[in-house]
């Protein structure tokens, strides 16, 4: 039996399972601070004989095994969280071993094992919500380096017409300031989920985000681009991204149907645990 942990600023989601993407319980806890969350995961996985634990989690996060702070959360500004060792606690716990890496790239191992870009040995995941992050397999493997990607804070050409000034709190107007859920929000004076019919507000995130898939594909060339987060339920952002897509990149590359390129997860709001599960078991594998 295998533990998965989605930790995200809002929620987080326990669930044991299997790799297959079975899950045979799951509960969810609110995010408020470590004291009062973590107790609630450390008493749902009591219940349960798991082998080993796999952690999608909310960061930026310490995910180099030779750092001295390995298996943190580091520098959010989520109150209580800053600093936190995560992967100790939890092994401090269970005695199991414990996967740790961050929610994209968990969303992204599980697409890539079990959803949308099942069979596949690249893809990314973006997900476009309270900020926006992605995770990509390359060569079949998490994509790592120094550390983890940072996808959702690169820099975008500005629209002509666009005033607002951006949300992100160390860049402005990178990607996350530009395009997130609370972004939207903030320039338009209304929730994404209420301004179904503005046809401006649905282009003009499209146009940031074909932007940033432009340069995804131009650095990674993967196979699938999957896309996930509350703001992706509004389908009507996907023309849009398809139009400005083809228009940048003017041909220069040659792009499968985009319609079947770029879509929502297979896994649909499961992609994160369920990956979390798949972490869990390559960590038993390598143990
Ligand atoms: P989180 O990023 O916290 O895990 P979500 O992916 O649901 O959660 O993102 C929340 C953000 O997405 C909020 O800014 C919210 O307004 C926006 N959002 C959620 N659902 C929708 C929707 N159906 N349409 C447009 N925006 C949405
Ligand atoms: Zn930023």
């Amino acid at each position: 039996m295998l533990g998965a942990i989605e930790a995200g600023g809002t929620k987080f989601v326990c669930a044991v399972g299997d790799e297959k993407g079975t899950i045979n319980d799951r509960i969810q806890i609110p995010t408020t601070v470590p004291e009062e969350t973590i107790p609630k995961v450390i008493d749902f996985f009591k219940q349960h004989p798991i082998d080993a634990i796999g952690i999608g989690s909310f960061g930026p996060i310490d995910v180099n095994q030779e750092s001295h702070t390995y298996g943190f959360i580091t520098s959010t500004p989520k109150p209580g969280w800053r600093d936190y060792p995560f992967v100790q606690t939890l092994t401090a716990a269970f005695s199991v071993p414990v996967g740790f890496n961050t929610d994209v790239n968990a969303a992204a191992l599980g697409e890539v094992t079990l959803g949308a870009a099942k069979g596949l040995d690249s893809c990314l995941y973006i997900t476009v919500g309270t900020g926006i992050g992605a995770g990509a397999i390359v060569q079949g493997k998490l994509l790592q380096g120094l550390s983890h990607p940072e996808m959702g804070h690169i820099l975008v050409r500005r629209h002509p017409d666009d005033e607002y000034k951006g949300r992100c709190p160390y860049h402005h107007d990178c990607l996350e300031g530009l395009a997130s859920g609370p972004a939207i929000e903030e320039r338009w004076g209304d929730k994404g989920m209420n301004l179904v019919d503005s046809a401006k507000v649905w282009e003009l995130e499209g146009y940031y985000l074909a932007q940033a898939l432009m340069q995804y594909v131009l650095i990674l060339s993967p196979k699938k681009i999957i896309v996930g987060g509350g703001v992706m339920h509004q389908k009507q952002v996907f023309p849009y991204i398809y139009r400005y897509l083809q228009e940048f990149v003017n041909h220069y590359v040659v792009l499968p149907d985009l319609s079947e390129y770029i879509v929502n997860p297979g896994l649909g709001d499961d992609a994160g645990i369920k990956g979390a599960l798949i972490l869990a078991h390559q960590e038993l594998e390598k143990a």
